[in-house]
């Protein structure tokens, strides 16, 4: 695509993945301790056109399969370049970065983790200058508004914490704007299909109340960003009528979602993990997860190193999430989202949480209503499901009540009733609710019973 870049550059390498034993060099990803994207607006006077700069070592400098601390830290100009702007010109770090052959981006903001592979870096792409270059030409192809932009490039650890450090009060101060501001009183809200590269049939619906999954792009960012680029993948959703202001169900919202799904999402509910859930793609920044041995929720984000108190770690609860599906007790969600007061309020909300590891529960925890807060079970705390059923008896946690509530079904009934033998049927798609906020779907699956005993169920006595 461009002459003087020794790789290819286009769409085709998004969603090109790049395994270990295949990279030269990892920028960032959870083997480096700090690592950060960035962008600020400043002033046409402010900044250098198309200057790179390079601190720390190039890429030419690293050895081969090592994994470096990485911040990019672009600054851009331009009479209609505004701070609203800033999130979104960040976010499409992540798609630029995923055009260069041989370059996977993953995650956004504080947690980005990418890779050079082999290949590309023995075809000659081996300084921060080529890509720098690109990122800088496809920036003002693609975002014309752009006049002016400068890209530095950080590998120098020390440098990377300092910036870490500012970037992460940046996003704090983008992040407390949209607070305060209520679903209702929204005049449209906002969709983004960035992500499809990576989940064809995901699109976030962004309003006041329900941050993007990938906690990078607020209603203001996605207002601002459908403004200068309406044609773009962050583009304006009609509310349409709202169906149900609890559940979070909008028509225009539902229209969305089946247009840009292609017809696989045709509902969605946006304060709920069950049912109708959100989409959920691969950017998340946390994953709410069902633990039916307490019907309660955890919630784990893509920091936690450790496995959850169900035993499982991160990247395997995200690989049951992601995709752009809807997948009922596994649900993508951004750290943001759970400081909104319609956070999972279908599900009963913060009543419903009972474990999540303890930096998110600092970094939530003046969202959290005081009189559940020490409720709510850590790694600290608890490491078992059964220590965590221990917890939160002892805590008198919400959840309790529920399993007083909860109908045991017991076959009490000697009475059996038989019907006749069901033939062998085959469905393509068969759904079978097996309680505790659980479906089970059979696909294309076929049947056959000898006999079908009916049996009277009766609730336990306690
Ligand atoms: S998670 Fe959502 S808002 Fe964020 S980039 Fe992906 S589609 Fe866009």
């Amino acid at each position: 695509m461009f002459e003087d870049i020794p790789v290819d550059v286009g769409v085709i390498y998004e969603g090109e993945r790049i395994r270990y034993k295949d990279m030269h060099a990892e920028f960032g990803g959870p083997r480096a301790d700090a690592k950060f994207e960035l962008v600020r607006a400043k002033g046409l006077d402010e900044i250098e056109d198309e200057k790179i700069a390079v601190i720390g070592p190039d890429i030419k400098d690293m050895e081969e399969g090592s994994t470096h601390p990485f911040g990019i830290y672009i600054e851009v100009a331009g009479k209609e370049i505004e701070e609203d702007l800033e999130g979104v010109i960040e976010r499409r770090i992540h798609e630029y970065c995923n055009f260069i052959e041989g370059i996977m981006h993953l995650n956004q903001r504080y947690d980005i983790h990418l890779r050079l592979s082999k290949k590309s870096f023995q075809k000659g792409f081996n300084s921060f200058n080529l890509w720098g270059k690109v990122l800088q030409r496809l920036y003002k192809s693609e975002l014309p508004f752009i006049e002016k932009i400068q890209i530095t490039f950080i590998t120098d650890p020390k440098k990377v914490h300092a910036m870490y450090a500012e970037a992460i009060k940046v996003y704090d101060h983008r992040d407390a704007k949209a607070r305060g501001m209520k679903d209702e009183e929204a005049d449209a809200f906002y969709g983004c299909t960035l992500c499809q590269s990576f989940a064809p049939t995901h699109c976030c619906v962004i309003t006041p109340q329900r941050y993007s999954n990938c906690g990078a792009i607020s209603w203001f960012d996605g207002r601002a960003a459908a403004r200068v680029d309406p044609k773009g993948p962050i583009f304006t959703i009609d509310k349409g009528e709202c169906l149900d202001p609890f559940k979070g169900e909008y028509t225009g919202a539902n229209a969305t979602l089946n247009e840009k799904s292609m017809g696989e999402v045709a509902r969605v509910w946006l304060y709920t993990a069950f049912d109708y859930p959100h989409t959920s793609c691969g950017c998340f920044e946390g994953v709410a997860f069902y633990i039916p041995e307490v019907d309660g929720l955890g919630v784990v984000h893509r920091g936690f190193k450790d496995v959850t108190v169900n035993g499982l770690p991160f990247s395997t609860m995200a690989d049951s999430t992601a995709g752009g599906r809807q997948v009922d007790g596994f649900h993508g969600i951004s750290i943001e989202y759970m400081r909104s007061p319609k956070f999972l309020q279908v599900d009963g909300g913060w009543n419903r949480i009972v474990w999540m590891p303890s930096s998110v529960k600092e970094r939530v925890k003046g969202f959290i209503p005081k009189e559940v807060v020490d409720k709510i079970a850590t790694e600290d705390d608890v490491k078992t499901v059964d220590e965590l059923k221990v917890f939160l008896e002892k805590h008198e946690h919400p959840v309790v009540q529920r399993w007083k509530e909860m109908p045991v079904e017991v076959a009490a009934e000697v009475k059996e009733e038989e019907a006749p033998a069901i033939p062998v049927t085959s469905r393509p798609t068969t759904a079978i609710a097996a309680g505790g906020g659980f479906k089970i779907i059979l696909k294309n699956a076929k049947i056959h019973a000898e006999r079908v005993i009916v049996k009277r169920i009766q609730k336990e006595k306690r």
